[in-house]
């Protein structure tokens, strides 16, 4: 299990459809709009 850097929700990396790859790290979220949020702002989720 992996848990979301945005929203803290744990997530199964086998069914989410939402991966964001930063430096070569990849980073699994549960939906769009955490990722987004993460892309704009890794920094802020220090990543
Ligand atoms: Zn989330």
């Amino acid at each position: 299990m992996f848990k979301d850097p945005v929203c803290g929700m744990t997530i199964d990396e086998k069914k989410t459809q939402h991966v964001l790859e930063l430096g070569g790290k990849k980073i699994y979220l549960c939906s769009t709009a955490c990722k987004d949020q993460l892309a704009k702002n890794p920094k802020k989720y220090g990543l």
